[in-house]
Parts: structure tokens; sequence; C-alpha cells
């Protein structure tokens, strides 16, 4: 058996999940203020509550943890990142910051294209050593469970090495993490698609060459779309969803980042996962997700990096849907590996409030990736992933903003 005792809040989130995520408030989180947890050795939650309440039969228990001027509290869930690439494109954030255009920076051989270079240009074994790297600091954030995309590939060997990376990074931290692979080989088109028919070419390989293989290979547990303005169609996105759905992968969207595509819609009607981004989302259509059930992932750390609106968590909260908060950590958009730093942007960029943001990064993660009814909250005869943190108060973590790292 394990104790944890003393702890200065137990964050349960026990409202949050019979809430579904939704119209959270502080009172949902559970909070038990010098609160303690038994577990048994396999981690499953044999008791708790408060500290002054253990039952005398847990109090003879030798490995136990004393979280004095700590919290402990369901997995914090980084839900959305592409996390496995090579190189750096600082050089677009100094043409940006100069007043450079998109088209500009494209021009200069910027964007994803630039990072497929890079990162087709080495090995797996230094891709895996610097995402591992990656991985460690993201965990100094208090991060236990995170889900990994590939997509700077763009060709089924190279997307093959960046999934092989992720589930190497999936075994080698299985003891402390949960990892969940995530295939974008619809990230972006490659360079040989010039026209409308290469185009339908290259979704048709996704289809019947690389999607068969990821399952062949149990090379991911879900795939994921890029349908926006310029990037994949509805058409192209629905046959690639359709597909991977049918192969028995959970399927994802990034939706109406760029442009107002429907793409929520889409994903209610194709009951996604999750649909990601989100900024240029209807009202009408986030309704739909929350009726068909989707998690809506926000990752205001784009909104912030790219200078752009942020989404209105009034219509988040008008629309019903349950919300999530990740990273999106990635080198062109968002370079960021601190989640608790998210929460902070969504309370002060977009109006949540930091009982909203836990929930969010906590149980609204664990519900994008499906694995919600065993992680993000806390009762009795669960097996759940716990963090713990250096801080006295969950709103701490969200108030010390980009904190180099609270975990224990
Ligand atoms: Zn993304």
């Amino acid at each position: 058996l394990k104790l944890y005792f003393n702890a200065s809040e137990l964050i349960t989130n026990k409202g949050v999940a019979s809430k579904d995520g939704v119209s959270v408030d502080e009172t949902d989180l559970g909070i038990i203020h010098e609160g303690a947890l038994v577990t048994d050795d396999t981690g499953k939650i044999l008791w708790l509550g408060r500290t002054m309440d253990l039952p005398r039969r847990y109090s003879k228990i030798t490995r136990r943890m004393d979280l004095s001027g700590k919290i402990i509290c369901p997995a914090l869930v980084d839900c959305h990142t592409h996390l496995v690439f090579a190189g750096a494109r600082h050089s677009e954030f100094a043409m940006r910051i100069a007043g450079k255009s998109y088209s500009d920076i494209a021009a200069a051989g910027g964007g994803i294209k630039s990072s497929v270079e890079q990162t087709v240009a080495i090995t797996e074994e230094k891709l895996f050593k610097i995402s591992k790297a990656r991985i460690e600091a993201m965990m100094a954030y208090g991060v236990r469970i995170v889900e990994i995309k590939s997509g700077y590939g763009l060709s089924w060997p190279e997307e093959r090495k960046l999934l092989r990376v992720a589930q190497r990074l999936k075994a080698s931290f299985a003891d402390k993490l949960i990892i969940r692979v995530t295939f974008l080989g619809a990230h972006a088109f490659p360079k040989w698609c010039k026209t409308k028919q290469d185009r339908d070419q290259f979704v048709d390989e996704i289809c019947e060459v690389m999607l068969p293989a990821v399952k062949r290979e149990k090379l991911a547990d879900a795939c994921d779309v890029f349908f926006d303005k310029g990037y994949f169609d509805r058409r192209q996105s629905e046959k690639i969803l359709r597909k991977a759905r049918l192969l028995g992968l959970d399927i994802k969207l990034h939706a109406d980042e760029l442009a107002d595509t429907n793409g929520a819609a889409l994903a209610a009607e194709m009951r996604c996962l999750s649909a990601d981004h989100l900024l240029k989302a209807k009202l009408i259509n986030l309704k739909k997700m929350a009726k068909a059930g989707v998690t809506a992932v926000i990752l205001p750390g784009t909104a912030f990096y790219l200078g752009l609106p942020y989404v209105d968590m009034k219509k988040i909260r008008k629309s019903g849907v349950t919300p999530a908060l990740a990273t999106d950590y990635n080198p062109g958009s968002s370079p960021c590996l601190n989640l608790p730093f998210m929460m902070t942007l969504a309370c002060t960029q977009m109006g949540m409030t930091t009982a909203e943001a836990f929930g969010a990064a906590t149980y609204g993660g664990a519900r994008a990736l499906g694995v919600h009814k065993q992680q993000g909250h806390l009762s009795v005869g669960m097996r759940p992933l716990l963090s713990i943190l250096r801080v006295t108060s969950y709103q701490a973590l969200i108030a010390e903003y980009a904190h180099p790292g609270f975990s224990v």
C-alpha cells in the first residue's frame, strides 16, 4: 500500500466528471484540504479524504509521502502536441515580428514544409533523443498524459519513422506516463502535389497505403486531419476519417483554425473524439459538437504566439461543449511545452475561470483522448495517474504564470 498525506489540496474533480466537464465551477473540483490518499501497489485508490479522518487500518503504512505544501490531483493532460520533429523555425518568428506576412514567410521556405525538410534529414535515433528530452521537460510541468501526432514526414517511410519514435517514447515512459499516438499524415500536402489530381492521389495514398500500414504495425491509436482553408478540403478529410474509423482507429480533426470551413460540424457528424483549434468556429456548429459528445480542444498558445484573436469562452459555455486545453506544442505556431501557462492564457485572454481551466487541462484533456473513464478524476476503485505539484493550491499553478515547473 502507499499513503499520500497532508496535501494542501487533494483535488478529485468529482463534480467535473459528473458534469462531463461542462459549466464547471470551483465546487466541482472537489477540493479536500489537508487531504490524504491510499492506493494499493497497482495504483488503485482504496481510500481518500482528510488526513485527520484516515482510517486506523491505514495508519501503519510504511510507504508514505508527506505532501505538506503540495497539491495532488488527477494527471494533467496535454492532449494535442506535434512533439516529434527536428530543427527549429525561430527565423520565422523574427520575420513575423518584423512585419512579414504569411506568404513572405512561405516564399522564404518557412512553414510546415520547412519542418518536414529538417525532420526528414535526421535519423530515427536522433529524433528519438530530442523528442525524449521534450517529454522530460513537459513532465516538469506535471503533465502525465500526452498525445503525440506525426505529420512532419508526409511520405510513408518518413511518417512511419515519426510514428516509430512516438511508439518508442510510449514504451520507454510506460511506467510514468500515458502516451497516445495520433497519425497525422494529412498535416499538409507534400511538395510534389501541384494539381488537384496530385492532392487527391496523396489522399488515396493515405487511405490505401498509410492507414492500413498504421493499423497493421499498430503504430497509432488515432488519426487526425488538418481540415482547413488551403489544406485538406471537406471531401478529402471525410474520406480519410471514414477509412480510419473503418480500421478501428479513433478519429480527431484540426478544425476551423484559419477559416470557418464548418470543421466543427464535420467533427460532430463523424463523431470525432475531438475537434481542435476552433478559433473561427460558429456557435451553431459548437452546439452540434456538444450534442455529438465531441470535445473542444482549445489551444491558446497559438493565438498568443501568432497574435490572433482567442476562442471566446462565452461561446464555448453557451454551446454546452466540453472544453479541453493543450499546448499544440510545435515548431511553427506554439513552441511551448508549458501546459499550466496555457491555463493562465485561457483565464486572462479567453475568460475561463481558474476552475474551468483546471478542469479543461485534466478531465477535458482525458476526454479528448477517450480515456476519461479511467483518468481525469479521482474516486475509490479507480487507477488514475496522479500529478503532484509543488504549489499550495491549484490557483497558484495558474497564477504564477510561465513558471519553469512545479512537478515533484
Ligand atoms: Zn495541431
